[in-house]
């Protein structure tokens, strides 16, 4: 569906990310999202795309967690104001955020109107680039904590380019808007939000562990606060005894997993599932059986000194 480029240079001042990250924390249910302004450039075989303001979605934006329509209106207001003072700037794109429904990349919506914009006579460059934020990443603070995708579409070309990390620059250059605020300190999540993402991943892992780990109980303890505890079976109708942690000491929830009695053949993943924080009981769950059935098929289908490892 991604076509990866090899041609194009992107540069995003980190104070763009801010804005865009602070967004996102603001409607933790809800998708969101903004325009993008900047300029473009053909510099020897590359197109560089340089970001350099992003317009907020506006007082009469529309979000649920599928489902985003911007203030068009609030945003050509701001836009026209921005034009006089700065006129090389362009509407570059549109970002907006994935990390309340898990799908991370475009929706085949979200292609085909950014295609609708693309080819718009009223669309003036020949590119359309969207920012697109996919995941939360727990624990992490300032500008790591959303994962984001880039993505490029031109005029009369069927392709959607994934512009790569590597083709990725961060400056410390101003913006053009939002302007005159000062950098705030955005390595905080809003207390009322992280309350809110805990009580959900709650609720969903409860239904989801009901639905699909029914041998697992949840427990609390005045020592270890909120866990999971019991057996997942495995691809070779094994049991493995797995416990999973919720830590919320640090505002928005973290999740860690011990395997209980380990078998040796996979000890090396009780290390590596150890140190890891997941985002939710669930993820936790599903990746530990998936990396312990993996483990179990290699072991099975790999080489030979590999026999060991099964039961
Ligand atoms: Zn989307």
């Amino acid at each position: 569906m991604f076509t990866q480029a090899e041609d194009i240079r992107l540069v995003i001042p980190r104070r763009a990310l801010e804005v865009v990250f602070d967004e996102c924390d603001r409607y933790d249910t809800d998708e969101t999202g903004g325009r993008i302004l900047g300029t473009y450039e053909k510099r020897g075989d590359s197109l560089v795309v340089t970001v350099n303001g992003i317009i907020e979605p506006g007082p009469n934006a529309a979000r649920t967690s599928t489902y985003f329509k911007q203030d068009g209106d609030h945003q050509e207001r701001v836009f026209r104001e921005i034009e006089k003072r700065e006129p090389t700037v362009e509407h570059l794109g549109n970002w907006h955020t994935h990390h309340v429904n898990g799908l991370r990349h475009l929706s085949g919506g979200d292609i085909e109107t950014y295609r609708r914009t693309v080819e718009h006579r009223n669309h003036n460059i020949d590119v359309f680039y969207a920012l697109l934020v996919t995941e939360r990443q727990p624990r992490k603070t300032g500008g790591d904590r959303y994962f984001y995708k880039n993505y490029l579409l031109r005029r009369g070309d069927p392709k959607v380019y994934e512009i790569p990390p590597s083709a990725l620059s961060l400056t410390h250059d101003p913006l053009v808007w939002p302007s005159g605020v000062a950098p705030q300190d955005s390595l905080t999540i809003p207390a009322g939000a992280a309350d809110e993402i805990l009580k959900r991943n709650r609720v969903y892992d409860r239904d989801f562990i009901d639905q699909f780990y029914p041998r697992l109980k949840s427990y609390q303890s005045r020592e270890l606060g909120v866990y999971w505890r019991g057996p997942i079976t495995l691809i070779d109708t094994s049991t493995l005894e797995v416990v999973v942690l919720e830590d919320a000491s640090g505002g928005v929830p973290a999740y860690r997993v011990n395997l209980r009695e380990c078998p040796e053949h996979l000890s090396q993943f009780a290390e590596q599932f150890g140190a890891r924080d997941f985002p939710s009981c669930r993820a936790a769950l599903l990746t530990v059986e998936r990396m312990c059935n993996y483990a179990l098929y290699e072991g099975h289908h790999g080489k030979k000194r590999r026999r060991k490892w099964m039961f």
